[in-house]
Formats: structure tokens, sequence, C-alpha cells
């Protein structure tokens, strides 16, 4: 079993400004906890990689080539411009950008060709928010959408799962698939909450699965809820690949959102998608990381995730 690792050090550089909770030490704090594992000699079957950059023909999959010219073409050579309201981007944030994108394509394409079993890839800005026209909630290109797309279009995948268990809905990822019956989304999220879509009767041509949970929502739940109707739907769809857009922004102690998670759920809810992977897609689990603004609770919760993708 092998567990691909993509970071990069563009993910430091995309400086969204003072205050911003989506900031580089979000990074840093990742970095630093995966390095002291590794110190110990913890991450058995861990197999770090770079990431290329996404092509534009990756990228135009999912947007469009003239917003994929705005955002590289808005790119600051110093200071900091905002797309949107949440949305701020820096000198360092086009590469930051395609290196992001690049790392779900190049993972697809690792696991699909069987180098290995799953990959998570930790870099940022996170993606699910991302129109095919439009920047929001601190994404710029949509990563796991362009990795999805990559693995229908390109290696001809007939199945593929994306389940979001971030706290916001990934509106962008649910726009760019609902439609799209070898695609099936599902979402776990805290409603009423930014970005205000992921309704329960938001269902696509059957193909998407909203659970809209309310504030305050503790592990128990939540696991009833993956359990009765992710999970079980993703069984029934039997996908060749699973995706996870991977926020852990639903953990208790993150300031933006009030979900009451803890770093176990992440552990358990990443073995039973593994287990379902063993099951129908060849092991495939492709991972992407989304939000998380308490740098403890999102370094914690992102090695439990690390550890169940390498241990299950
Ligand atoms: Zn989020």
């Amino acid at each position: 079993m092998t567990t691909l690792l993509y970071m990069h050090p563009s993910s430091l550089e995309h400086d969204t400004g003072p205050g911003h909770p989506e900031s580089p030490a979000r990074m840093r704090a990742i970095t630093a906890i995966l390095e002291r594992e590794e110190r110990k000699g913890a991450l058995v079957g861990v197999e770090r990689r770079e990431p290329p950059r996404a092509t534009r023909e990756q990228l135009e999959r999912v947007h469009g080539g003239r917003y994929v010219d705005a955002v590289l073409d808005a790119v600051p050579e110093s200071g900091h411009v905002r797309l949107d309201p949440d949305t701020v981007i820096s000198p360092g944030s086009g590469e930051a950008a395609l290196r992001a994108s690049g790392a779900t394509v190049a993972a697809v394409e690792a696991v699909i060709g069987g180098e290995a079993d799953n990959a998570f890839c930790a870099l940022r800005p996170p993606g699910h928010h991302a129109e095919a026209e439009r920047a929001m909630g601190f994404c710029l290109f949509n990563g796991i959408a362009v990795g999805a797309r990559h693995a229908l279009d390109v290696h001809g995948l007939e199945r593929v799962s994306i389940f979001d268990f971030d706290v916001h809905h990934g509106n962008g990822t649910q726009h760019t698939f609902e439609r799209e019956p070898r695609a099936q989304y599902l979402s776990t999220h805290q409603w009423p909450l930014y970005p205000g879509t992921g309704a329960r009767d938001e269902t696509g041509v059957g193909n998407v699965v909203n659970r809209p949970l309310p504030a305050g929502t503790g592990s128990r739940e939540w696991r009833r809820v993956v359990e009765a109707d992710i999970l079980t739907a993703i069984d029934a769809f039997a996908p060749e690949l699973i995706m996870i857009s991977a926020g852990f922004d639903a953990h208790r102690a993150d300031p933006l959102a009030m979900l009451e998670l803890v770093e176990d759920d992440y552990g358990w809810v990443t073995a039973r998608l593994v287990e379902l992977a063993h099951k129908h897609a060849g092991s495939r689990v492709v991972s992407v990381l989304e939000g998380g603004y308490d740098l403890t609770a999102l370094a914690n919760s992102a090695l439990a995730h690390l550890n169940a993708l390498r241990e299950s």
C-alpha cells in the first residue's frame, strides 16, 4: 500500500493579507505536524511527490478560457487584489493555484496508473467554491472538479464519487457535475451557512446528495447521517474512483462554523471511504484539502485523515 502526499512550497506564497483565515499559516501547521511524524518514522507507506502545474487544457475542462486568463492576469506584481469579498490574491497566488489543481490531476493519474492506492493533495488555495466563471469563497480554480473531469474525460472512467465533508457546501463542484451522470456529488455541511446552496432537494440528475445539518450537530448525528445517506449512496453508485473534498472546518474548534466534529471523525470517515474504494474502485481514493481554519484542529485532523488513508 502506498499513499502519495502532494505538497508544494508555492502554497506558502499565496498571501491573502492580514487577518485572513485562509492563510499560509494553515500550510505551515500541516507541514509541521507531518514533519514531526516523519522524524518519528511514523508515516510508513507515505511517498511525497511534487505536483506539476495544471495545464490550460486541464483547467478548461471545468473553467472558461477567459476566466482562466482573468484570474492569472489579475495576479498582482505586488500587494493584494480582491477577486470577491473573501477571495484575495497576491504575487504568489497564480503559481499556488496552478500547483493545487495540478496536484489533483497528478494524483488521479497516479492512482489510475496503479502507482499508489490513494493520495492526499495538501495544498492551497482550496477549490470547491470556485465556479466555472467565478472565484469565490477563497477559491480560484476548482481542483477537485478538474481532477474528476480528468478521470472522466481523459481516462474514460464511468463513475466517480466525490464526497465533500467540508463544513461549507461545495457549490462549484456540485454545479460542475449536477448534469453529469458519470459523477456523483455528496455533501454534508452546516446550513444555513455560506454559500447558501446545498439544500436537500438539490439532487441533480439523481447524482447529487446534500445533507444540510444544523449548527451544533456533533459526531454521533453526523456519523449516523454519513452512514445512512452518504456511504449507502456511494456503495450503490459503485464508483471506480472515490474523491474527497477534505475540509476540516466542521471540527468543533473551527472559528468559521458551528458543527462539532473531532479528529477521530475524520479518521473514521476516511477509513470507511477507503473500505468502499477497496470494494468498488480498485482501492483508488484521491483526497484534496479544502478548508479548516483552527490551526491545531486542522493539523491534527489532516494527520488523522492521512493516517487512515495509509492504514486502511
Ligand atoms: Zn469550508
